[in-house]
């Protein structure tokens, strides 16, 4: 059964590759999209769909998107980053900034540009991949915690705006998730530094589990409305109760 077409911002990788393959498992038509256009493509051949290029911050790049994609059903707003852990009296304005631009901005224009198709699917989706970071903040979080407010409410605005069209408007918030690229890239690179976020933590979540739950979102009947999803391993009970075992 085809379900329609699901765009996934940010597939390229982590959370949004997760939830592409599983999206294309449920029986949707996935579009691939980001930057890195080689690995969209690699994952389009393996699961279908199409992969098409992408930068949320870009609005040409957008226009182009929405152009593409004349019927979409489901729209998954994942591509995000975070940069850096300084506090805020060393926080350089230009991180927030680009986190700021990626987090909010450009949930804000991919939403924009795929509404109409959304509205007239019917019965449209749009998913909000935000994070326990835009409910709580910690220190040296400044940047990022700010930007994950922000994108939820724009999520929670753009569901009372909706109200009375046949729109969903779901917010996925995942609390610590082991993903390859997401603290590497917040640490430019230093792996170490990254492998610390997770360092002593069984069984942090993995990017499928984060797939699996924007699939049982997005897959209940279309007048259910699931508004808010946190969830977070079993180690973290809140964001700073992480129980970490020595080895
Ligand atoms: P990754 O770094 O693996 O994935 C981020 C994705 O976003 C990549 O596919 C990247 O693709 C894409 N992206 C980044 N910038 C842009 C841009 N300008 N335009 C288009 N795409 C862009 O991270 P995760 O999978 O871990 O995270 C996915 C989402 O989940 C993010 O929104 C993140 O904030 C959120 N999250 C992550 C948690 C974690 O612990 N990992 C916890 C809670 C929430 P490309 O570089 O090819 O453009």
């Amino acid at each position: 059964m085809i379900r329609g077409q699901a765009v996934i911002t940010g597939a390229s990788s982590g959370i949004g590759a997760a939830t592409a393959r599983r999206l294309a498992t449920a029986g949707f038509d996935v579009v691939l999209a980001a930057r890195r256009l080689d690995r969209l493509a690699a994952l389009a051949t393996e699961i279908g769909g199409s992969p098409i290029e992408l930068d949320v911050t870009d609005a040409a790049s957008v226009t182009a998107l929405a152009e593409a994609v004349p019927d979409c059903a489901v729209l998954v707003n994942n591509a995000g980053n975070a940069i850096g852990l300084d506090p805020i009296a060393e926080a350089d304005p230009e991180d927030w900034r680009a986190m700021y631009d990626v987090n909010v901005l450009g949930v804000l224009r991919v939403t924009q540009g795929l509404l109409p198709a959304l509205v007239a699917s019917g019965s449209g989706h749009v998913v909000v991949m935000g994070s326990t970071a835009g409910h709580i903040v910690y220190e040296g979080g400044g940047g990022y915690t700010a930007a994950k407010h922000g994108a939820n409410a724009l999520a929670e605005t753009l569901r009372l705006e909706l109200c009375g069209q046949p729109v969903r408007v779901t917010e996925i918030a995942p609390g610590m998730v082991a993903t390859e690229e997401f603290s590497r890239n917040r640490f430019h690179g230093d792996a170490e530094r990254a492998a610390q976020v997770y360092a002593g933590v069984r069984a942090p979540l993995t990017a499928e589990d984060v797939a699996d739950c924007v699939v049982w979102a997005v897959t209940r009947p279309a007048h259910v409305n699931v508004d808010l999803l946190v969830v977070k391993p079993l180690a973290q009970a809140a964001q700073h109760k992480v129980h970490r075992e020595s080895n």
